[in-house]
């Protein structure tokens, strides 16, 4: 058995106080493929620290039968500084106080900070490839010293997670059904995972430059191979994984997406043995594109009309905003076709608040909508 933990100090954010990250460290280093797995990077989305709890179980089992291949590193509670948040009473994990930054943005992109210094060294040999990108990319990590606890706490989460072949950051929405956000060229890769999962639906992006954990994870990869060809291999693969809506936590639905998480990390020969049959396919994926977010037109009441999960037409009221002082009642339409994968928790509204989000199959005109 050679799990083990570590312990990772932030820069202390007062004199005589230090938080520190922790992470769960399974298998061998540099044995083999190397997954990273991290959960509640918004502290207020607890779903993923659950699914961690579990996974960890069926973990621990596989380091004693030696089934680790490589390595598989855990963090299951990504965000000790929003977690710690209380504003009123309320928890409040998704944007730092002190800053208002949101927990989930401004990670580096690293294409353009290893573009110019791999540029020369690529040759037709993939794994010469892998090895010249993650020298390249942990040379701009390492230039860069941290001013602030959030900034460390950024900078840690990338140590761990960058040289590896696979990351999976576990969220949620607010009320949402279970759904897989990854860049279009992993797709394929990650096909199999939406099918484990059981995922109701999966929003692909193909924009360049985006600073989510996720995206900073694994763009720059795409990018080279679509750059330089073929020859520089996706070396890290990331998806998002929305582990539905804040208030569904339970266990039963826990460990199934801890035992459909470990039966991909099977197809992907991070674990030894048998993964249980593929299941069927999913629907096919939708896009960034054919978003909108639809929005309250005035302060008032929200009464959902539709639930999440469910197709709605565009026309379709899918909320009323209902004033007891005119005693009005404002039907709030969506502006196109598709499904209603998630709702805000909130049901009392002030004009221009987000209320849901709907993607059809079709790109909408108008930009997508960027999530706070
Ligand atoms: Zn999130």
């Amino acid at each position: 058995m050679v799990t083990h933990t570590r312990s990772h100090p932030l820069l202390s954010p007062s004199l005589g106080t230090q938080r520190q990250l922790v992470s769960v460290h399974y298998g061998r280093e540099g044995t083999g493929p190397k997954a990273y797995l991290q959960a509640s990077l918004h502290a207020d989305e607890l779903p993923g620290m659950l699914v961690l709890h579990h996974l960890r179980k069926l973990l621990d089992r596989a380091d004693e039968a030696g089934e680790v291949r490589g390595e598989i590193v855990l963090v299951p509670l990504a965000n000790p500084i929003g977690l710690a948040q209380r504003v009123l009473h309320e928890p409040g994990g998704r944007f730092e106080l002190a800053g208002g930054e949101n927990f989930n943005r401004r990670f580096p992109d690293y294409y353009p900070l290893v573009r110019d210094a791999v540029a020369p060294l690529l040759t037709a040999d993939a794994n010469a490839n892998r090895t010249v990108v993650r020298a390249a990319l942990r040379d701009a990590l390492a230039a860069v010293a941290p001013e602030s606890e959030l900034a460390s706490l950024r900078h840690t989460l990338a140590t761990l997670a960058l040289d590896s072949d696979l990351v999976l950051d576990l969220h949620c929405d607010r009320e949402a059904v279970l759904h897989l956000y990854t860049d279009e060229p992993f797709w394929p890769a990650f096909e199999p995972l939406a099918r484990d999962l059981g995922v109701a639906l999966t929003v692909l992006g193909r924009g360049h430059g985006g600073t989510t954990f996720e995206e900073s994870c694994g763009q720059a990869w795409w990018r080279l191979a679509h750059e330089f060809g073929p020859a520089v291999p996706h070396g890290c693969m990331s998806a998002t994984v929305e582990l539905r809506g804040q208030r569904d936590l339970r266990h039963d639905q826990a460990i199934k997406d801890a035992l459909a998480i470990y039966a991909f990390l099977q197809r992907r020969g991070h674990l030894a043995g048998e993964a249980p049959p593929l299941p069927l396919p999913v629907d096919a994926p939708r896009y960034w594109e054919g978003m909108i977010s639809a929005t309250a037109p005035q302060a008032g009441l929200v009464v959902y009309t539709r639930d999440v999960g469910e197709h709605v037409e565009a026309g379709d009221t899918i909320a009323e905003i209902v004033d007891p002082l005119d005693n009005r009642v404002v039907p709030v339409v969506s502006r196109i076709a598709g499904m209603l994968y998630a709702r805000h928790l909130q049901r009392y509204a002030q004009p221009g608040m987000e209320l849901c989000r709907v993607v059809g199959e079709a790109a909408v005109a108008e930009a997508p909508v960027v999530l706070a």
